[in-house]
């Protein structure tokens, strides 16, 4: 489609959400016009940060809020702390966001946020002060019933925390639901911090099912180790997967007999990162994506297969628990290859789910079990995983092209039957 209108950075997430959205148009034939609506996020907003730094110095930071589509419900989406935020990179997540939604069948639409920003150089008296502030800058876009947030790469609880207090207090009364991934003890949801790896968890499983493969004999790498990376690895241990190799940002540690995550953990505690680890042998990001393994899960951030990897990549499935770590060109050159990608719509959707879940516990005030809250997660994992496969197989287009179909196909059909204002 050409695209005059929306001036798109090359090799941008954003091209790459476009991409994939043209090509299950292009599969579905989808409506022309539908299919331009459904391009552009519906609105987008920019916002300045001033915060008086410990020094009493003054900086300002740039921040985001973006809404892709709200035809099926309010908009949700995570808020991203990172220094390489663009305005670009949150329409990409934001459109993610609203397909990711309708595939695994919840009532949102697709949202996203980020700061220009690198947390872990602030103090956290800096930081609360930022996040506040960029909260302030946000409320006109935020609510329980309009868009509601929730954590992303870099951010976390207590950021979540203090947005909620920051919405609160300009309400006048507690607000729990504008927010998800809180703490407990003011209205997150039992087992929301693992949700996201336990939904990986999930798809992981069911794929190796359907190949056939044994879960005892997997050799799995991870890429990333934060919330989702490092919970991913240690469900996936626990299910008695041999995890082979782990990075973070700063590198990454391959051992063919297996990794300890425990292990991992307390050379992560000790030294703030897992590179260096002593069960292993030191590798690169680089080298850890063309590790030998039978599934290769990217966990950190978007952009990480790419044209020149992809025919070094040793896996025969790729999980995708990151947003967008596959771009188009990788992913024709898996597709040649017989790999196997599970899309990041379908394979990290564990965490919107339970952020679903919490909501909705938050608007009635009544409280689910752990136990309740991952059996209703695996059920939506596992039917979602059996709807995209289903929509792969009779159309025979790969995994993403079918979680996408199914998205695309969901959303415009609430467009459509809301009809266009005015
Ligand atoms: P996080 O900040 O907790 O962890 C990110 C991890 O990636 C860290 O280990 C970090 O060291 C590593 N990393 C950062 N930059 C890297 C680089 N250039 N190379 C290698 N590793 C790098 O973030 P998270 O919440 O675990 O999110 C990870 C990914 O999962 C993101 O793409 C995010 O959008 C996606 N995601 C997160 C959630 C959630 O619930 N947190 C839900 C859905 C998708």
């Amino acid at each position: 489609m050409d695209r005059t209108e929306q001036h798109v950075a090359e090799g941008s997430a954003l091209e790459s959400a476009l991409r994939q959205l043209d090509d299950a148009a292009g599969v579905m034939e989808l409506d022309p016009g539908v299919h331009e609506v459904l391009a552009h996020p519906r609105r987008a907003l920019e916002v300045a940060i001033p915060v008086k730094m410990d020094d009493g110095t003054i900086r300002v930071f740039t921040g985001y809020r973006v809404h892709h589509n709200t035809s099926r419900g309010p908009s949700k989406g995570g808020i991203r702390y990172h220094p390489s935020v663009t305005l670009d990179e949150v329409k990409a997540l934001a459109m993610w966001m609203t397909w990711k939604c309708a595939v695994v069948g919840i009532p949102f639409g697709g949202a996203k946020g980020g700061v220009i920003v690198e947390p872990g150089k602030l103090s956290k008296g800096e930081l609360q002060r930022m996040t506040r502030r960029y909260a302030y800058e946000i409320l006109p876009l935020i609510g329980p019933e309009r868009d509601i947030p929730a954590p992303d790469l870099g951010t976390n609880e207590q950021i979540m925390a203090w947005i909620m207090d920051t919405y609160s207090t300009r309400e006048g009364y507690s607000v729990p639901g504008v927010v998800t991934g809180k703490p407990l003890s003011i209205g997150g949801s039992a087992g929301r911090s693992m949700a996201t790896a336990r939904g990986v968890m999930y798809v992981t499983l069911a794929t190796l099912k359907h190949l056939g493969m044994s879960v005892e004999e997997a050799r799995i790498v991870v890429q990333g180790f934060g919330n989702v990376g490092g919970g991913t690895v240690e469900l996936l241990y626990q299910q008695g997967c041999r995890i082979v190799g782990v990075s973070d940002v700063q590198g990454g540690v391959y051992n063919p007999d297996g990794l300890n995550p425990q292990g991992l953990r307390a050379h992560e505690e000790q030294y703030g990162t897992i590179a260096g680890y002593e069960g292993g042998q030191r590798v690169t990001n680089e080298e850890l994506l063309e590790l030998g393994c039978d599934v290769l899960i990217p966990a950190a951030i978007e952009g990480q297969l790419t044209r020149a990897n992809a025919d070094r990549v040793k896996a025969s499935v790729i999980v995708e628990a990151a947003n967008g770590p596959t771009v188009p060109e990788a992913d024709e050159i898996f597709e040649d290859r017989g790999i196997l990608v599970v899309p990041d719509i379908l394979a990290n959707a564990g965490g919107v789910t339970v952020s679903y879940f919490e909501w909705v516990q938050d608007i009635q005030a009544y409280y689910w079990s752990e136990d309740e809250v991952n059996d209703r997660l695996r059920q939506i994992m596992e039917k979602s995983y059996v709807d995209v496969l289903s929509v792969a197989e009779e159309r025979k287009v790969s995994m993403r092209t079918a979680a996408t179909i199914l998205g695309v196909g969901r959303v415009a059909e609430a467009h459509i039957t809301r009809g266009l204002y005015p």
